[in-house]
């Protein structure tokens, strides 16, 4: 698949819930209103659907929501999804998760062909974690990160930069993984859906940052690059990666590979813009895949050249209307 812009894109990621058992506040509001079960696809027809995107050339897959992995059966759906790994037509299958059901999930996510897995951890400290989360437990989630290491799972470590939240902290972060043999990734708050606070309360530039960790840390530049927006450097004392994923202050969109489904089989070629294209109603038109395909194929023609996020406080709407975690981060 090849979009008007030369670029290919063979990366898809698949919101396979709109479920959490968190609250992050700068993802959700607290009172959050979830879709009908008749409107999310069923197992079956979220591998359907993946399935259609690898025989068109994604060659890796990464599932998030929501929570992925309080998605009822969800290992049904990742041992299926792993004959394609199997085949060879997939090189990765991934996930996204907060790491609050890893202690259930680890060995099988490992038997099932995941060698990769990202976990969301914003802080260290385990009443900021329950305050940023409202309703994490960091204990339990540490306790997966150690199961994941156990099953032989590489963890990368994803956490979102906040002002006067995490801001002091994020050294820590970057000591810890590297004690515990984590890849970091820092990412900028983006302006997506509606939630109970201010943005621009939260908002935290990752130059400042990674200015402020070259006073600590021997930051060396990498090339190294997961085909993600992702700025990777090295860090000479611990031997491991942070990643800077800066939307706000570097625009990533040249290199993009990317779309992403929701759990209600909506096409988004753009995090970051509202064009979608629904998959849902091609799919259960029939068993017969070439209304997927056209439909697949449509809309990756229309996939936009990049997105213009701005926080500001004069716009009092965010940017894009939809939560995180209905496109999937
Ligand atoms: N529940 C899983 C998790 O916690 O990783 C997967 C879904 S979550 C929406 C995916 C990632 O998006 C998390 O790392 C989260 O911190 C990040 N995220 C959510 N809302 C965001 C926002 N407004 N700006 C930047 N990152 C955000």
């Amino acid at each position: 698949m090849i979009d008007p812009f030369g670029r290919t894109v063979s990366y898809l990621r698949v919101s396979v819930t709109d479920r959490c058992d968190f609250r992050c506040v700068y993802c959700m509001a607290e009172d959050m209103t979830f879709l009908p079960k008749a409107d999310v696809l069923s197992l079956e027809e979220l591998d359907r659907l993946c399935s259609a995107f690898i025989r068109k050339g994604v060659r890796k897959l990464r599932l998030t929501g929501g929570e992925p992995l309080v998605r009822r059966n969800v290992m049904q759906l990742i041992r299926s999804l792993g004959r394609h790994l199997d085949s060879g037509a997939l090189d990765e299958l991934t996930l996204t998760t907060n790491g609050s059901q890893l202690h259930r999930f680890a060995d099988d996510l490992a038997a099932a062909g995941v060698r990769r897995i990202n976990v969301s951890v914003d802080t260290l400290d385990p009443d900021r974690f329950r305050r940023l989360t409202r309703w994490g437990d960091l204990e339990q989630v540490l306790t997966g990160l150690q199961a994941a290491k156990k099953a032989g799972l590489a963890v990368k470590i994803n956490a979102v930069a906040l002002k006067r939240e995490n801001e002091g902290e994020i050294d820590d972060l970057v000591r810890w993984c590297g004690e515990e043999g984590f890849d970091l990734c820092l990412i900028e708050t983006m302006p997506l859906g509606e939630i109970d606070a201010d943005r621009t309360d939260q908002y935290l530039p990752l130059s400042l940052v990674r200015a402020r960790l070259a006073h600590r840390w021997t930051l060396q530049e990498s090339d190294y690059r997961t085909g993600g927006p992702a700025r990777y450097v090295s860090v000479a004392e611990t031997g491991r990666r942070i990643g800077f994923i800066t939307p706000m202050t570097h625009n990533f969109c040249e290199s993009c590979n990317r779309v992403r489904v929701t759990c209600t089989g909506t096409l988004y070629m753009c995090l970051g813009q509202e064009d979608a294209a629904d998959l849902r109603g091609p799919l259960r038109a029939g068993d017969d895949d070439s209304l997927l395909d056209a439909a697949i194929e449509e809309a990756i023609a229309r996939k936009p050249k990049g997105h213009d996020f701005v926080i500001d406080r004069r716009r009092t709407q965010p940017a894009v209307r939809r939560h995180m975690s209905t496109t999937g981060g």
